[in-house]
């Protein structure tokens, strides 16, 4: 049972592999982020002795949790949505904040990491198809909202991140993966000080392979490497 996680991982590791070579890319250029939201720290530590070292969380509690438990070369990523008012437990915690949407989000990392001493880097994300369910700015709005987050102090941009929909057949996704390059892409072009575009969050479990041929430089998977998550309906 236990194998599962060392059998799923290697199983994404060669997918990742050969979406890189479908699309020309170096598989040193996408990194597969362990999303372990939901999962016993046994499940952490499983992964974390088949070599990962990036894992993603969606709850600061949680991720705090983790943090203590684990050891310190790991490196966590924020990619839930995230208030203000937890920010201050996190900042000093986490390698990447994938989920900044607003200026009044940005503004409260500043603030904590300046207190801190130190740089918070963090990702834009932004709900490119638009979903009404799902957080991060509009594609519209998402070039201003990562000018006005890198006059921030003690806050780097680092690139941008998407949540794609739910979808049968991954290829549905393939035209959101694109909008979200082409932001990016359109972002370099305006050479805006204190940003430096260089990581594309995007693909989950069942688009990850679309994403990595549309340039993601990070996949975050959870169900392929953990299995179901189970939550607790009462
Ligand atoms: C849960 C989650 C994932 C992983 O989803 P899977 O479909 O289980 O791979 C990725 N990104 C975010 C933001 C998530 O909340």
């Amino acid at each position: 049972m236990n194998d599962m996680i060392r059998e799923n991982l290697e199983i994404v590791k060669q997918n990742m592999r050969d979406a890189c070579k479908k699309s020309g890319r170096d598989p040193e250029s996408v990194r597969l982020i362990a999303v372990s939201k939901t999962k016993p720290v046994e499940d952490v530590q499983k992964a974390y002795q088949c070599g990962c070292r990036d894992f993603g969380e969606n709850k600061v509690q949680e991720l705090v949790e983790k943090y203590e438990k684990m050891p310190k070369d790991i490196r966590w990523h924020m990619i839930g949505h995230l208030q203000r008012n937890k920010v201050k437990y996190i900042v000093d915690k986490v390698y990447l904040i994938h989920s900044v949407d607003s200026v009044r989000l940005a503004e409260e990392i500043s603030k904590e990491a300046v207190k801190k001493q130190v740089t918070v880097s963090v990702l834009v994300e932004v709900n490119v198809a638009g979903e009404e369910s799902k957080f991060g700015t509009t594609s519209q709005e998402a070039v201003s909202l990562v000018e006005e987050i890198a006059k921030l102090p003690g806050i780097c941009v680092k690139g941008l991140m998407t949540i794609a929909p739910y979808v049968e057949n991954a290829e549905e996704n393939r035209l959101y993966f694109a909008k979200l390059k082409q932001i990016y892409v359109d972002i370099i072009h305006k050479n805006i000080d204190n940003v430096c575009m260089e990581e594309l969050s995007m693909g989950m479990t069942g688009d990850y392979e679309v994403a990595i041929t549309e340039g993601a430089t990070y996949i975050r998977v959870g169900t392929g490497i953990f299995g179901e998550r189970q939550y607790n309906t009462v």
